[in-house]
């Protein structure tokens, strides 16, 4: 038989195991370390090559062919077959401008939320140098033996050597189901995702433990070839995008009735001719199609992601950051989230003063390594007493008496194993002591119920100790955990993180609230909660048994109101009824969970959040957000990024509608008047205010630091609009109104003052005609010189501008740079003069162009200043 080489691919995984062995050139014992790196170098990292992304000319098309394009380049169009070339060459390059925008913005957010991966990166179990290793997965190659448990994501296509497991295949055949693999089952015929001693990169472990040896990576895999399934992030569209769309459809509605309106009035009304109130009705029509609108929220969500992620909150959806700013409701873990996960163990109790056997059972019943510092943190606590008694806590020295194992089951709340000891077989068992307790043959309940409400009320977690002896080797779980004999408690202290205090308290302003849902016994999760602040006015405490027996309605009863609540001794389906519960009364709500247990309640969630350095791989993939730090104190800060996100996307909503009535009321003036009072700004004009001043101050804004008081407002409700009526009042109403009163003002001045009456011509060759030109050049400045009163109005939406500070955003002063460069060349360069139709205005109206930002901004600074007061 030819020798396979190291880049020869795959053996047939399901030959003899023997002669997969040989082939795989490896062992049960797994590779060496640098046989591993030099196969890493033949075979290539284990990852999924995506199909090289040439994509972009597409999403660059896309700008161009999607439904406002379309319409602006229909008038763009008809402008052309109007006869006005200028005009239409003007709209493409506001088309060209606007799409080249989206789509820098567009591929700006896709990177920022490309690179997330890089702060999630799979890990994998291996054995290297017959040791286990914790390896990133793109590292595997075959013939490593990798090590598979309950919760964790398969990295590779792998045959199992040693135990079973429950696994997940629906990635790769769509059933939901788990399918049990194991060594024993041997199918040699048949597809290969059927054969039950494979496993499968991609799939997901929801039960057992098994070694397993790895026989293709990368491309190689199943998942490899049923095409680059790649992972990506959600590119869903939010609820806001969706509104957005909405009112950008119906503002370009309305923009197109009021150009077409704007055609007879313009004829029949004002005598114009029709060229001219056809060029007016594009221009009209080009200036208010909100084009911008949708790729720079798309953006401001894309930075908000990265910001977060810098903050410890992976999230894997653009919406998840609006949706995290409207949370009412966080149901928190307890361990290691609110408080360190790092236990230590304050005290024992046992009923003879024997500690040595209860040393010796916790060393048996336990899978921490204290040498090389891994494990469940209880368990390195309990490893670590045991150790301070005497005893022997080898992993090895664990390793060749143990005979069988039950895991530790969080339903369940404990885990036992039988051990070969004293020359006989002995079950050993640890665990929450309601249930231990329930399994003993007999003890002295008073004095143990004493000590455990003792320890409880100190915010310990109580461990309960027992052990029996027996004959055969106990098959199922329930043949081992009987008839046990009590060896003792163990009680341990996990400290509060310190951040939560304060986040807490952030929760409580901000009209957050907090429900704890915990494995651990209610009178040690009710201290933990006290003293970070959660729950204090006597909160009740719910066990998972008393959960088990209410009706939904009782359910609904008691999570309606306000108050804060803590399950205790829950199992994973309190998780998931609670959510349910609240989410049915209108709440959004925020989960944390790090079981393959705790999946449904997280994907059931609006944001379901999984932990980064603790918790399952399972968890991760079913959640929303993931903790790289685990701390309760990042998702305030998450919700508080969402909601400052959320914010910026009304501010600069609100920049951008302001100025439609400066540019709106002065043709209606014109118009009303018969032509009497001539148009107040051109065409070009408008496109120029359109093109040059509005989208950058609009990303600026979208970069906003949070508004002081964020998090003293109650969450805003989620059927509420992204735009509502205030907010319409505030652009139209109050910004644009002053606005369009100066602008006007301007206008007018500049005419009366060059002689004008109404009545007199204009028009080109007429006496007035340069008179007019300068007062046209007047309003166009005036508008942008609103704007800039305006974009500092929108900053904050109660706070007053002197509390943020007035150059806190340095995006905005450089956007405010540009805009007043590209006016003043505008009106300037003989060039754009002759494009823009502008002409300098006499110095002493340029002057009080200036106090045009301050107006609007002060006016605008008084009503935030009236709603601070009435609030
Ligand atoms: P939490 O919600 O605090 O994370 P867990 O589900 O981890 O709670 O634990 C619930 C209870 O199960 C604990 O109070 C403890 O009594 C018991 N327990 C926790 N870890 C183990 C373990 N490794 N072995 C046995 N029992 C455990
Ligand atoms: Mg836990």
């Amino acid at each position: 038989m030819a020798t396979t080489t190291a880049t020869e691919p795959d053996s047939d995984p399901r030959e003899p195991l023997e002669r997969l062995f040989r082939d795989l050139r490896t062992r049960a014992t797994g590779l060496s370390g640098r046989e591993a790196a030099r196969r890493l170098v033949a075979h290539g990292p284990n990852e999924l090559t995506r199909r090289k992304r040439r994509d972009w000319p597409k999403q660059l098309l896309r700008q161009f062919t999607h439904p406002l394009a379309l319409l602006l380049a229909l008038a763009a169009a008809l402008a052309i077959v109007a006869g006005t070339t200028p005009l239409g060459i003007a709209i493409i390059a506001v088309i060209v401008l606007n799409a080249g925008l989206a789509f820098v913005q567009e591929q700006q957010a896709e990177k920022a939320v490309e690179a997330l991966a890089a702060y999630l990166p799979a890990k994998a179990s291996v054995l290297r140098d017959g040791v286990r290793t914790s390896i990133p997965a793109s590292e595997l190659v075959p013939g490593d033996v990798l090590i598979v448990e309950e919760g964790d994501r398969v990295s590779a296509d792998a045959r199992l050597i040693d135990g079973g497991v429950e696994v997940d295949l629906s990635t790769l055949n769509g059933e939901s189901l788990p399918a049990y693999r194991s060594t024993e089952l041997t199918d040699v015929a048949g597809p290969l995702l059927d054969a039950r001693d494979l496993v499968f990169s991609g799939t997901s472990c929801t039960g057992g433990e098994a070694k397993a040896v790895v026989f293709a990576t990368g491309m190689r895999t199943e998942l490899g070839r049923i095409a680059a399934l790649s992972q990506r992030v959600g590119r869903d569209e939010s609820p806001l995008e969706r509104q957005v769309k909405r009112v950008a459809w119906l503002i370009a509605a309305v923009a197109v009735g009021a150009g077409l309106a704007f055609l007879p009035i313009g004829v029949f009304v004002a005598g114009l001719p029709l060229p001219d109130s056809f060029n007016f009705a594009i221009g009209l029509l080009v200036a208010n199609v909100p084009e911008g609108l949708l790729p720079t929220i798309t953006l401001a969500l894309a930075v908000g992601v990265r910001a977060l992620a810098r903050g410890g909150a992976v999230v894997k959806r653009l919406s998840a950051v609006e949706t995290l700013g409207s949370t009412t409701v966080i149901c928190t873990d307890k361990t290691g989230t609110l408080t360190q996960n790092r236990m230590t163990v304050t005290d024992i109790w046992t009923p003879d003063g024997d500690r040595a056997a209860l040393a010796t059972s916790v060393s048996a019943c336990n899978n921490a390594d204290l040498e090389g510092g891994t494990g469940d943190p209880t368990e390195v606590a309990l490893l670590q007493a045991a150790s301070e008694i005497g005893v022997e806590v080898s992993v090895k020295a664990r390793g060749e008496h143990r005979v069988r194992q039950f895991h530790f089951d969080p339903a369940l709340r404990m885990m036992s194993t039988v051990d070969r000891q004293d020359g006989g077989l002995v079950v050993n068992v640890k665990g929450a002591p309601e249930e231990v307790l329930t399994r003993l043959t007999n003890y002295d309940s008073a004095d143990v119920e004493r000590v455990i409400a003792e320890y409880a009320q100190r915010g310990l977690r109580v461990l309960a100790v027992a052990r029996r002896r027996c004959e055969v080797i106990p098959e199922r779980r329930e043949d081992a955990e009987h008839d046990l004999e009590l060896l003792g408690l163990v009680a341990m202290f996990d400290p509060p993180r310190p951040e939560v205090a304060d986040a807490v308290a952030r929760c409580h302003t901000a009209g957050i609230r907090l429900i704890v849902v915990t494995g651990d016994h209610g009178l040690t999760a009710k201290e933990i909660a006290r003293q970070v602040g959660i729950a204090r006015n006597g909160t009740k405490v719910v066990t998972g048994a008393e959960l088990d027996d209410m009706t939904e309605a009782e359910l609904d009863e008691l999570l309606r109101g306000n108050e804060e609540l803590i399950f205790a001794r829950s199992s994973p389906e309190v998780k998931l009824r609670v959510a349910d519960a609240l989410r049915a009364q209108g709440n959004v709500v925020a989960m944390t969970g790090d079981g393959v247990n705790d999946a449904p309640a997280l994907r059931r969630a609006d944001i379901g959040i999984a932990m980064g350095r603790s918790g399952t791989d399972v968890a991760r993939e079913s959640s929303t957000m993931v903790l790289t730090d685990d701390n309760f104190a990042t998702i305030v800060t998450a919700v508080e990024a969402g909601r400052r996100v959320y914010d910026n996307v009304r501010k600069f909503i609100l920049y951008i509608f302001a100025h439609a009535t400066p540019e709106v009321i002065p043709f209606l003036l014109f118009a009303l008047s018969g032509g009497a009072i001539p148009l107040p700004l051109t065409v070009l004009q408008i496109l120029a205010i359109d093109l040059g001043t509005e989208t950058l101050p609009a990303l600026a804004l979208g970069r906003e630091p949070a508004e002081p008081g964020l998090m003293e407002r109650p969450p805003r409700r989620h059927t509420d609009g992204v735009i509502n009526r205030q907010m319409l009042w505030r652009a139209w109403g109050l910004l644009g109104g002053v606005s369009a009163l100066l602008v006007l003002g301007g206008f007018f001045l500049t005419l009366l003052a060059g002689g004008w009456s109404p009545g007199d011509p204009v028009g080109e060759g007429a006496p007035l005609h340069d008179v007019w030109v300068q007062a046209t050049t007047m309003s166009f400045l005036g508008i942008v010189a609103c704007q800039l009163g305006t974009a500092f109005a929108s900053r904050t939406q109660y706070a007053s501008l002197r509390s943020i500070g007035v150059f806190s955003n340095r995006l905005l002063l450089w956007g405010i740079v540009f805009e007043v460069v590209f006016a003043a060349a505008a009106v300037t360069v003989p060039a754009l003069q002759h494009v823009f139709g502008t002409a300098v205005p006499p110095a002493g109206h340029l002057l009080l162009l200036a106090t045009f930002p301050v107006i609007v901004w002060g006016v605008d600074e008084l009503w935030r200043w009236s709603r601070r007061g009435r609030s």
